[in-house]
């Protein structure tokens, strides 16, 4: 199927799928109602995602005080949770995704698996009941901001498999620049028509880092791949995410503030070799 045809064809025109009848009297209901079903997905995200979050501040102190320290090591105390957002640039918000959507808590769930578990007896609607079961395996992960499509989004490259994906908020992406490195949760929301691969949106904030950040950061997650698969050789990028997606905002925290400082950064990536690897 092809979106541009099917965009400039008439009702009353032969139907593009090649059936020798009119446009309005073959394809051209399924695509509307294609199109208002995506649309409403899209409207049923943000309120899915408040549900998500004020699941997760209602999360026992403990639980939230270990992910913390895990998050933040040691930088910071659990008391300061609230003065993050002005400290460290929407800390305390990116904080609370990554709680909800990458710490397994003490029963072994993330939030998100759990919210899964348990939708039969929760009142989320029927389209956050299709989102829901998509945002399982969403971590926080390093993406390049390849390219800008002016008021629709943009192409973002994840940094670790290399797949480009599409984020079609508009909103978030005023704030992009191009080549930037974006550190965040990107959620699967809607798939437009003659597309096979979602739309994404940002779940909350995410730290915004440099271009030259790109290289060393992907370095950094080989690291780690490379000695979980020492134990493990069948570990791949998910079972990373799946166990310590939280390296990354460790990476973030070691970035120099003021100005750029490429020392730094290759250091502490040498030290990481040397603790996890022995090299
Ligand atoms: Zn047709």
């Amino acid at each position: 199927m092809n979106p541009a045809k099917t965009l400039k064809l008439g009702r009353n025109d032969p139907c593009h799928c090649g059936s020798g009848r009119k446009y309005k009297d073959c394809h051209l209901r399924i695509e509307e109602e294609w199109r208002s079903q995506q649309l409403r997905l899209r409207n049923a995200q943000d309120q899915l995602l408040q549900r998500i979050l004020a699941k997760a501040t209602e999360a026992e102190a403990a639980e939230l005080q270990t992910a913390f320290d895990r998050y933040w090591q040691q930088r910071y105390q659990f008391a300061q949770l609230a003065e993050l957002n002005q400290r460290e640039g929407y800390g305390a918000d990116r904080f609370m995704v990554w709680f909800a959507f990458d710490y397994r808590r003490s029963d072994g769930q993330t939030l998100v698996e759990q919210m899964v578990h348990q939708m039969q007896e929760s009142d989320l609607s029927p389209l956050e009941r299709q989102l829901l079961p998509t945002w399982v395996n969403v971590r926080l992960r390093p993406y390049q901001v390849e390219r800008l499509h002016p008021n629709a989004g943009a192409t973002l490259r994840d940094l670790l498999t290399g797949e480009a994906l599409i984020l079609a908020d508009s909103h978030a992406s005023l704030r992009l620049e191009l080549a930037e490195v974006i550190v965040g949760h990107l959620v699967p929301v809607d798939t437009p028509l003659g597309r096979t691969a979602p739309n994404y949106y940002l779940a909350g904030p995410a730290a915004h880092l440099t271009p030259d950040t790109a290289g060393p950061i992907r370095t950094f997650a080989d690291v780690h791949l490379e000695a979980i698969r020492r134990e493990r050789p069948e570990a791949d990028w998910q079972t990373l995410l799946n166990e310590r997606s939280e390296i990354f905002s460790h990476f973030i925290l070691i970035l120099p503030t003021d100005k750029p400082d490429p020392d730094r950064i290759q250091n502490f990536i040498a030290e990481t070799r040397q603790r996890l690897l022995g090299e």
